[in-house]
Parts: C-alpha cells; structure tokens; sequence
C-alpha cells in the first residue's frame, strides 16, 4: 500500500468565492453523512497550472447519489440528474454552474458493456483508474487537510515537468481513446508525451488499438482538440504518431494543412463575426481529401445538418473548379455566382488555400454577399413583365446589373433589362 505524496500549497484561496461556499456545504455533508468528498480530475491539474476551470468534479467515497440527495437540502439546486448504473449524479445549480459527483470506483467505462456493477473503493484506486499522472491529482474537501493535494503518482512532479504519463503500461490499451487524449493535453499544455509513455503509445497506435476507440468518444476528443487556443502541436503529434493512416480514411497531413490551420487561428474573431465556427473549417480542412461517400458519414456522425452536408460536399469536390474560374472571374456578378451557393466554411477554406484569389474572396465576404436585391418579381410585374419561367432569369439578371454596377438606379436597371428581354 503506497502513500499519497501531500504537497502542501495554499491551493484554497484559488477559488472564487462562490465555489468555496459550494466546498463549505459538500463539507457539512461530508462530515455529516462520514462520506470523503475529494475535488478531482482537470480541475485540480487547472488549478495548480492556474488555468480556469469551473468543472466541478467530486469524488465520493460511498454514495455519490445519495450525497447528491443530502446537497439538495442545502444548494440551491435547479435539477438533479443520476445514473444508478453507474452511480453518478450532476448537480445543475441556479447560478449555472454543474457539480460532477461520482463514487469512487475501480475502473473506468464511460460505457461498460460486459462489466460487473460498479463497486466502492477508495479515492486511490478510483484514482488509479485515470488517464493521466496530471490528472490523477485530489483535493480532500475537508478543511482541516484542504490545500494539501492527495498525489499518489507524482503528478504534481510530472506537472511541473511538463510531462503527460500514463499510471502503468496496458494503460492506452484498456483504452485507445487515451491515445488521442495524450496527444490533446500535450498540445494544449505544450507538454511532452514522456519517453516509456510515448513508446507505449506507438506501441499501441501499431497494434491496431486506434479503430477499438467509439466514434463518439474519437469525435469528443477531436472537437475538443480544433477547439483548443493551438492545435499545432496536435497535428505534428498526429502526424509523428501516424494517427490518421490508421484510420484508413485518406487524410494526410501536408504543409498546406498546417498554413491553412494557421490563418484561420490567426482569423478566428473574423470567422466568427461571419457566424462560422472555426474549429469546423478545421475539421473540413483535415477531412478535405475524402471522397464524398466518406465525407458525407464523418460529417454526419460528427452532428452536421443533412442538408448543410449536401452542400459542403459539393463544395469541396468542386473547389478547385471554382479556384481556376475565379481566377480569371473579372466582374462582381462573376465572383458572386462563383461563390453564393457554397457555404462559408469552404469559402474559407477556399480562402486560405489560394492566396492569389484571396482579394476576389475577401470583396465577396465583406460586401458582395450582404447585398440584398433592389429588384424582385413584384417589382418587375409592375412594370410590364408578365408571370413566366423566364423572369427567374430576368430577376437573376437584375441583380447581375446592381452587381456589377454600384450607383445604377432601380430606374437603370429597368431600362437596361427592357432592352433585353422586352
Ligand atoms: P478538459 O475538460 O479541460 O478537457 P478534463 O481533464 O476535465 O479536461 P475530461 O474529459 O472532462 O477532461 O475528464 C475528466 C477526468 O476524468 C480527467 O481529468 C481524467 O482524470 C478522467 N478521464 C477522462 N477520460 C478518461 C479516460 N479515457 N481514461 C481515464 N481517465 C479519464
């Protein structure tokens, strides 16, 4: 039986106020119902690296639910969610924050299949059965001992050192998604994949482990990782690792894919004015390559409307077409129907890849895509067309008009269309 190493660093007054009131009543129940109550996980990693983080999560030696029922009585509390399988609650408070509570338990599942029931142990093998030294750390919420950081693998050392290590060798083994997970917290750190940890971790990349990870899981992990401030460091670990080779999916990481990530990073508060969500061009930029049957899966397993899908993919087999014609797209209007029909995240895309139309790209996002129509069908019925199949077309030319030419009236653009199709 090994001893927890105990740190001593006033950890306590990190908190904001509202959290340490929270500690003081899960205290109170702790102590009343003779239950350890432990802060574990990123939490307390964010904490020592002075990163905020607000997910609670706490670790019960005993009843997590029950404890959760007891808190009720004294946290202003919106809803409760539990598991009895797995013995968890969340606490969903009024002032928006969440409490994660969980009994301690020997190993982790987020979806056991063919395991027995969860059994109580104690914080040490619930810590064991975590990914990380990093964040196999504790926090007993107990004021006598608080402050003092329960580190039974030397995670604390391996913090400070910058290391992500796994607690024992089967580890990426039990579960592939830690794979991905070490690459996430190495870049989001920028900390080394200790040397015995790397070695296992390719070991496991070799033996196949990659394609036991859920598809869920996989796609957590990487919206979690196109999310991060840098995914720089992740893309050279996957590539370093051959991560996505594995996955029999034709994506390959190029220069081109590490200048793209780059502008959009250095963009992102543009992009998002735009109302598009950068970690999705990310995501279209690694998967650009896929032939659309495949592309249309991923995106829909990764939660993208149907008809959204529809349109990336026709973007993105078509992208080069539309490069070579905008290349040479000499009128608004040309720029225009180039561009109206694909969505922004490929017109991004599109943007990033090709610096040499990148002007023509930028005229359309800033100014020709906001305008709206000074002609449509009521207006032209008004004036002398008749109801057809034809004004469709006569509706697209007007806008050709304006398009292409800024001050005209809606005066002009009627004389002009007269000429035309009357
Ligand atoms: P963040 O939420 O900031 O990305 P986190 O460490 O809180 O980081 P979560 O995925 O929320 O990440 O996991 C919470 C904790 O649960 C982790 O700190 C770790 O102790 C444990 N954990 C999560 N996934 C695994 C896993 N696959 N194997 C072992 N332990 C895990």
């Amino acid at each position: 039986e090994k001893n927890p190493k105990i740190i001593n660093i006033n950890l306590l007054n990190k908190f904001p106020k509202e959290i340490i009131d929270i500690f003081n009543i899960i205290e109170k129940v702790s102590k009343h119902r003779n239950e350890k109550a432990y802060l574990v996980g990123g939490i307390v990693r964010d904490l020592i690296l002075n990163i905020k983080n607000l997910d609670i999560d706490i670790v019960i030696e005993g009843d997590a639910i029950a404890f959760a029922k007891e808190l009720n009585v004294f946290l202003n509390i919106k809803k409760i969610i539990t598991h009895e399988k797995f013995k968890t609650a969340i606490i969903f408070l009024e002032t928006g924050l969440n409490i994660d509570l969980a009994s301690s338990r020997l190993e982790y599942y987020e979806y056991p299949t063919s395991l027995p029931t969860v059994s109580y142990s104690s914080i040490d093998k619930d810590l064991y059965r975590r990914d990380f030294t990093i964040n196999a750390m504790a926090l007993e919420i107990d004021y006598n001992n608080f402050g003092k950081l329960i580190d039974y693998y030397n995670g604390y050392y391996d913090l400070i050192n910058k290391k992500i290590k796994i607690l024992h060798n089967l580890s990426f083994i039990e579960d592939p998604t830690r794979i991905i997970r070490a690459i996430r917290f190495a870049s989001r750190y920028n900390f080394d994949i200790e040397s015995d940890t790397e070695k296992f971790l390719i070991q496991a990349v070799n033996d196949g482990f990659l394609n036991k990870i859920s598809f869920d899981r996989l796609k957590n992990e990487i919206i979690k990782i196109l999310k991060d401030k840098n995914p720089h460091k992740a893309l050279n670990l996957f590539e370093k690792f051959n991560i996505f080779e594995k996955f029999n999916l034709n994506i390959i990481i190029t220069p081109s894919t590490y200048n793209i990530f780059k502008k959009v990073l250095e963009n992102k508060d543009e992009i998002i004015k735009n109302n598009v969500k950068p970690w999705q061009i990310l995501l279209i930029t690694l998967f650009r390559r896929l032939n659309s049957e495949d592309l249309k899966t991923i995106f829909h397993r990764f939660g993208f409307k149907n008809k959204f899908i529809r349109k990336i993919s026709i973007g993105i087999n078509e992208r080069k077409i539309i490069v070579e014609k905008l290349k040479t797209a000499n009128k608004n209007s040309k720029i225009y129907f180039l561009l109206n029909n694909i969505p922004l995240e490929i017109i991004y895309l599109i943007k990033y890849s090709y610096p040499e139309i990148e002007n023509k790209i930028n005229l359309y996002l800033n100014q020709l895509q906001n305008i709206v129509p000074i002609i449509n069908g009521k207006i032209l019925l008004k004036n002398g067309y008749t109801e057809s199949k034809k004004i469709k077309n006569i509706i697209k030319h007007a806008l050709e008009l304006q398009l292409d030419n800024e001050n005209y009236t809606i005066k002009e653009i009627l004389k002009e269309l007269h000429e035309k199709h009357i």
